[in-house]
């Protein structure tokens, strides 16, 4: 099968032949139909994370189940899923308290380091991105990485749920759980800034304020249910936030994963705040909050690992609040391509010219 290969960082992504294995114990080959370009691959090809190579990167997948293999009760061939990197064991204490994005038994999920790679280019093995790899013709992964759902749904926006659409409407609704009537913020209308926004609004926010630099993006998440927009290349956000709610706003979402923006999610709360972090922080860095704000003021920072989901459980929800037309996820599709255009999507997402690409099979 044909796949996008990462070599190594600050390179273009490259489409090599790989040799994909059969399923074993608990695993399921799936027909990529659709893969979403997100933000955190990026991440990888910058180097701002590290990751060994060579790999298959792409993680925000939906396809139709070509095979089984032994053990596999959950799915059968024709079933259309999306695939999600919170891959869970179901029985540690993260994944029997509610929590199976924490899982820490992910091992259990994985083949033996001495076994077979699922993938492998020139006899040599390939590492899975996420445990995914979705940036290919084909997906070799757990059963547990994957949930079904209806056939009714399109899959290039089932992909979308995958990562950005999950872990956006899912820091607002999982991990804040906002009231209605709350005052919210987002910083960065990308993918999942524009998630959290669609989940202010779906869980009744009475004020929701987008923060891009990007006019286009701002003017998207208006669209999507943005009371207001600032845009923060014009000056200081947190002065504009306070401008609009006096004393700072309940809620405040962190959707880029930089250590300026996460102060500034922080500074722009009222008392009694809450700022959620969902951006992938780079390794290493700290984030600094005024310790008389934190204290005195009761405010809180909160990280949220992909929106604090149950995928099985959240997934067939967002799809049903989509088919009602309540959950918009056709605007966020910003451009479609081939798996050749991944390049082309990274260049674009930087630019910030889109919400999403998303690669179609
Ligand atoms: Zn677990
Ligand atoms: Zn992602």
């Amino acid at each position: 099968m044909r796949a996008a290969m990462f070599r190594g960082p600050n390179q273009p992504l490259s489409i090599e032949e790989v040799e994909i294995d059969a399923p074993q114990d608990r695993e399921v080959l799936v027909k990529t139909a659709a893969c979403g370009v997100c933000h955190s691959d990026l991440h990888f090809v910058d180097g701002l994370y590290p990751h060994p190579t060579p790999a298959v990167l792409g993680h925000e997948a939906a396809g139709v189940v070509e095979q089984v293999g032994p053990g596999v009760t959950y799915l059968k061939p024709g079933d259309h899923v999306i695939a999600c990197l919170s891959v869970f064991c179901g029985y540690c204490e993260q994944c029997l308290t509610g929590h199976p994005n924490r899982c820490y038994n992910r091992s259990a999920t994985q083949r033996p380091p001495a076994a077979k790679p699922r993938l492998l280019a020139g006899g040599k093995p390939v590492f899975q991105f996420l445990e995914i790899s979705g940036y290919a013709e084909k997906i070799l992964v757990h059963e547990n990485a994957l949930v079904k759902i209806p056939e009714a749904m399109p899959l290039d926006r089932a992909a979308l749920i995958g990562c950005g659409v999950t872990t956006g409407l899912g820091a607002v609704l999982n991990t804040a759980k906002i009231e209605a009537g709350s005052t919210v913020a987002v910083f960065g209308a990308g993918g999942v800034g524009l998630a959290a926004i669609q989940g202010a609004r779906l869980a009744g926010a009475r004020v929701i304020i987008a923060v891009d630099m990007h006019e286009s993006k701002l003017a998207l998440a208006k669209r999507l249910g943005a009371t207001h927009a600032v845009d923060a290349s014009q000056g200081d956000p947190v002065g504009a936030i306070r401008g609009i709610v006096r004393g700072g706003v309940q809620y405040s979402f962190e959707a880029i994963g930089l250590k300026a923006v996460a102060e500034q999610a922080f500074e722009a709360l009222a008392p009694g705040g809450v700022a959620t972090i969902v951006g992938m922080i780079p390794i290493g860095q700290k984030v600094e909050v005024d310790g008389f704000s934190l204290f005195w003021g009761e405010r809180r920072l909160q990280g949220c690992n992909m929106g604090s989901n149950r995928f099985r459980v959240d997934m067939p929800r967002y799809i049903d609040l989509y088919m009602q037309g309540r959950l918009n996820l056709d605007d966020m599709i910003t451009k479609r391509g081939a798996l050749e255009d991944v390049n082309e999507a990274f260049r674009a997402m930087k630019a910030g010219e889109v919400a999403r690409t998303v690669l179609t099979f």
